[in-house]
């Protein structure tokens, strides 16, 4: 299977935006670090550091985009597609560390004394951030779906995550500035928010972790493979069908039997065809191999 040109497009868009989103971060968090330190937040201080992990998680999906994207080499043959789940499985664990650690954070908040009112700059830095993270979520999503690269989507959720952090931040320094009795729904949010964040974590590292060990794709797809393949009137009998995930992409070997006076020539069309038929039928495949026998008794093991 042959790389399109719309899909490289869509990939070296998908490169661009993770690049963005990272050098957005760099900026947003230094300054959220700096004016929540000098303006006395928490709250900014703690979305600072947030704003830091997802320049990791930035770095992560971009060399998996990057390396996953080359075409197959001596020294990978099935190509380089698993760098890819490798850096999705990576930014799910990260999204899970920082909801551990931000529960933490929030926890000894809740139980420390809260004393200075955060400076009029803090919440419009907040604000800012929530602005810029929002446009990134929906820039990346679209590319994301585009792309169908789950790393892409854990990147896009990370950036509205971040937005809705920064709400969090936004409503407790503006609430902060009213009541020091209020300042106390700070932490609480960032809970509840980090419980959200660790869930989509959670998800994304399961899936990728799934991927890794070659665990089955769904039975739908399987049998839409076996349909498919005895679809075609010379398939006698169909064994040893076999699927796993490669990056994004299908791959799958099976047996099939045909009849035994037919030529080498003519079970080899046979195969490919079968072959040409479930990659239509899929779509994203990255690779099927059909190994030819024959069956003496016809049509027995059609079902
Ligand atoms: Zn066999
Ligand atoms: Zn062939």
């Amino acid at each position: 299977m042959k790389t399109n040109s719309q899909d490289s497009n869509d990939t070296s868009q998908g490169l661009w935006i993770t690049a963005l989103g990272a050098a957005i971060n760099i900026a947003l968090s230094l300054i959220k670090i700096l004016v929540g330190w000098t303006g006395h937040s928490r709250a900014l201080i703690a979305d600072g550091f947030h704003s830091l992990s997802d320049l990791a998680t930035d770095v992560v999906v971009a060399l998996g985009l990057f390396y996953g994207s080359r075409p197959y080499d001596a020294d990978h043959p099935y190509g380089h597609k698993k760098i890819e789940t490798l850096a999705e499985f990576t930014t799910g664990v990260l999204l899970l560390a920082f909801a551990v650690w931000m529960v933490v954070s929030s926890a000894q908040a809740l139980t420390g004394r809260i004393t200075e009112a955060p400076s009029l700059l803090v919440p419009l830095i907040a604000a800012v951030s929530v602005v810029s993270k929002e446009w990134l979520y929906r820039r990346t999503i679209v590319l994301a779906n585009r792309l169908q690269s789950e790393a892409m989507v854990a990147n896009a959720w990370h950036h509205r995550s971040d937005a809705l952090t920064s709400v969090v931040a936004l409503v407790a320094v503006g609430l902060a500035q009213i009541s020091p009795s209020l300042r106390l729904l700070d932490p609480v949010a960032g809970i509840g928010i980090s419980i959200l964040v660790g869930k989509i974590g959670f998800d994304v590292a399961y899936k990728g972790m799934h991927r890794i060990i070659d665990t089955a794709p769904d039975p739908q797809i399987i049998e839409r493979i076996r349909q498919v393949t005895i679809g075609n009137e010379q398939v006698r009998g169909l064994h040893k069908l076999r699927a796993r995930y490669l990056g994004r992409q299908i791959i799958a070997d099976l047996h099939i039997q045909v009849d035994p006076s037919l030529s080498v020539q003519e079970g080899h069309t046979i195969a490919s065809q079968v072959e040409q038929a479930i990659s239509a039928e899929l779509g994203n495949v990255y690779d099927i191999t059909v190994h030819v026998e024959p069956l003496y008794a016809p049509q027995e093991n059609r079902t």
